[in-house]
């Protein structure tokens, strides 16, 4: 039988606010403003994953979806060296795949899916998921197949890690004021269907803390379980808060960058 795991984001405080970590057979959603820590938190997670259980991990391997380019192998290294297991291994037991475009990225997600299927995965990692979706539908008369093929994405997404007792971790990025337009367009579209009648949060969408909402709007809030929003804090400090939560409040946790990952 399956049973939920929780991953260790690497800080206890952080951990605390999740509830444990991010869970498996669930889709999670970080969201922040650049150079707030979404790429360090996901080499981390990719690490401690790996780990066994009693450390915060779950045992398995991993998946990295990267549509930026920013995956750094020697981090998974160094945050490898943070927890005293070997290196190479930890390296070689992440399935990393460079998304090219969003048809690819859907494409990754079958061939992951047979990888899956052999039951020793317990993550998939993707940074980010808009990047893909934004650069080939970025006129406004594809705003509608892009919310069709992001939705595509996203159900198979939410079908994988329930099938597979896979944790799904998928960065995404706050949105800034150029493409406060393009949104408010996607939007409007979208008002016309019926999709926005029946989302409870759609009408909120731009009144959230400082206008930030991450791109993707509405249509990730339905796939996500849970979402954390992640800001800079005061000096060198970060701040996870969690949002939009089934079953944890929306308290606030402060955490670092470290040369072993993300900590406390
Ligand atoms: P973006 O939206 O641009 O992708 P991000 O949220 O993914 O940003 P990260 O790349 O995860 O941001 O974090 C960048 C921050 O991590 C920088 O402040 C950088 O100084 C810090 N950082 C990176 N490597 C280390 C390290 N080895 N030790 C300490 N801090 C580090
Ligand atoms: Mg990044």
């Amino acid at each position: 039988r399956k049973r939920v795991v929780r991953i260790s984001t690497g800080s206890k405080q952080f951990d605390s606010i999740l509830g444990g970590g991010f869970q498996s057979m669930s889709i999670s959603e970080v969201f922040g403003e650049f150079r707030c820590g979404k790429t360090q938190l996901s080499h981390t997670i990719s690490v401690i994953a790996q780990l066994p259980v009693e450390l915060g991990g779950a045992n398995g391997k991993v998946a990295y979806i990267d549509t930026e380019g920013t995956f750094r192998p020697e981090r998974i290294a160094q945050i490898a060296e943070r927890y005293g297991v070997d290196p190479e291994a930890t390296q070689e037991n992440i399935a990393y795949a460079r998304a090219l475009n969003s048809e690819h990225q859907l494409e990754l997600l079958n061939t992951l899916s047979r990888e899956f299927s052999g039951g020793a995965f317990r993550l998939l990692v993707i940074d980010s998921i808009m990047n893909c979706f934004r650069v080939d539908y970025c006129g406004r008369g594809e705003l509608a197949d892009r919310q069709q093929k992001l939705n595509q994405f996203l159900m198979k997404l939410a079908h994988m890690a329930e099938e597979f007792n896979v944790c799904v971790l998928m960065v995404s990025i706050i949105l800034s004021s150029f493409l406060f337009g393009m949104l408010y367009s996607y939007l409007t579209l979208l008002a016309q269907t019926n999709q926005v009648q029946s989302d409870p949060g759609a009408s909120s969408l731009f009144a959230g803390a400082d206008g930030r909402k991450p791109v993707g709007g509405h249509v990730l809030a339905h796939a996500s379980t849970t979402r954390v929003l992640l800001r800079k804090g005061r000096g060198e400090e970060r701040v996870a808060k969690i949002q939009d939560s089934p079953d944890c409040p929306e308290r606030e946790a402060i955490y670092i960058i470290t040369n072993g990952g993300i900590n406390d």
